[in-house]
């Protein structure tokens, strides 16, 4: 396995190549929007320099991950020749099933159909395909050249072989992967987003403010990162999207997303991606500051 196409160049399109590119595998990067692939570029160009600032990379090694990136707006061109394909273009059932019901058009009968989704069934994914032995879920975390788990998911009809292979790939990439079932959420976000929807609706009661709500979480739960500025790092719409994939997977009012959230997504008010959530980034993403919405 040496040649991988990476479906989609957002937050997460540009970690996964980031990754694969500085393992020693052959990567085309594939968008519909060229300004999201040049923009992914440069993303992957600053966050090596950063390695290479910490010393955990050479300049050489930076040059040579740029390298074996290439990018391509042209979805069947671009995986015709890849023995894996990891998609990871936006979080919504239909364009999943119509990308991989072109990828499987376009790919090697052998060729492996990875789906980054956080929440959508791999069954039904695998469904759109001839080949539903060879898809599988690949749930890398965000930010993807720092975080070790991914998340892989067995599909109804996933082989066994596949599951191993992308065991050893995972490992290639000094991650740790975990086997999980296709239920909706797998158990990443089955656990993570009702916490965060919980914060949300916490904030939309008036219960605390913002940064009140973050701070217990952070030195009360020592969590890393408080819930709201978690949600804003994931995208707010992504957490809407897997909020309602478990809502509808499961019948459960449990997952109801909060209005909140959902007034927020519909103004465009996304997190870091789009400048304000429910913190501002204005001055950058390492200067958060409580968006004027929210600021008391
Ligand atoms: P994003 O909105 O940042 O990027 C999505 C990209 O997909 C955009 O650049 C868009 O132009 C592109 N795209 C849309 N339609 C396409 C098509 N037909 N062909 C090619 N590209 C297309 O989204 P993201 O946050 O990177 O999420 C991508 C996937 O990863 C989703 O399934 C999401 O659930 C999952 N995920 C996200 C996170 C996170 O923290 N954001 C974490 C784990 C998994």
């Amino acid at each position: 396995m040496q040649k991988i196409a990476v479906i989609g160049a957002g937050t997460m399109g540009n970690g996964i190549a980031h990754v694969f590119g500085m393992n020693g595998f052959d990567v085309k990067l594939i968008d519909i929007n060229q300004t999201a692939l040049d923009k992914a570029i440069a993303t992957i160009d600053k966050n090596l320099s950063r390695m290479v600032t910490k010393e955990r990379i050479s300049e050489d090694q930076k040059a040579a991950t740029l390298n074996a990136i290439t990018t391509s707006t042209d979805l069947k061109k671009g995986i015709a020749d890849a023995d894996l394909v990891v998609e990871a273009a936006t979080e919504n059932v239909d364009l999943k099933l119509r990308i991989f019901k072109d990828m499987d058009e376009a790919a090697k009968p052998s060729c492996i159909l990875a789906t980054n989704t956080s929440s959508i069934s791999i069954t039904q994914i695998a469904a759109a395909t001839g080949r539903p032995d060879k898809v599988i879920g690949m749930h890398f975390m965000n930010p993807v050249p720092v975080m070790k788990l991914v998340e892989v998911i067995r599909g109804y009809a996933t082989s066994d072989e596949v599951c191993t292979e992308v065991f050893e790939i995972s490992k290639k990439l000094s991650k740790v992967p975990v086997e999980v079932n296709d239920y909706p959420g797998f158990v990443a976000n089955r656990i993570l987003m009702p916490m965060i929807n919980e914060a949300i609706i916490t904030l939309h009661e008036g219960v605390a403010g913002v940064e009140e709500i973050d701070t217990v979480m952070k030195l009360g739960m020592a969590h890393p990162m408080g819930p709201l500025q978690l949600a804003d790092f994931i995208g707010l719409d992504v957490c809407l999207s897997i909020l309602r994939v478990m809502y509808d997977g499961f019948g459960n009012p449990k997952y109801y997303p909060c209005p909140l959230l959902v007034n927020m997504v519909t103004s465009g008010n996304l997190g870091i991606k789009s400048g304000k959530g429910f913190y501002d980034y204005s001055a950058g993403p390492k200067n958060a500051v409580v968006a004027s919405n929210f600021a008391k």
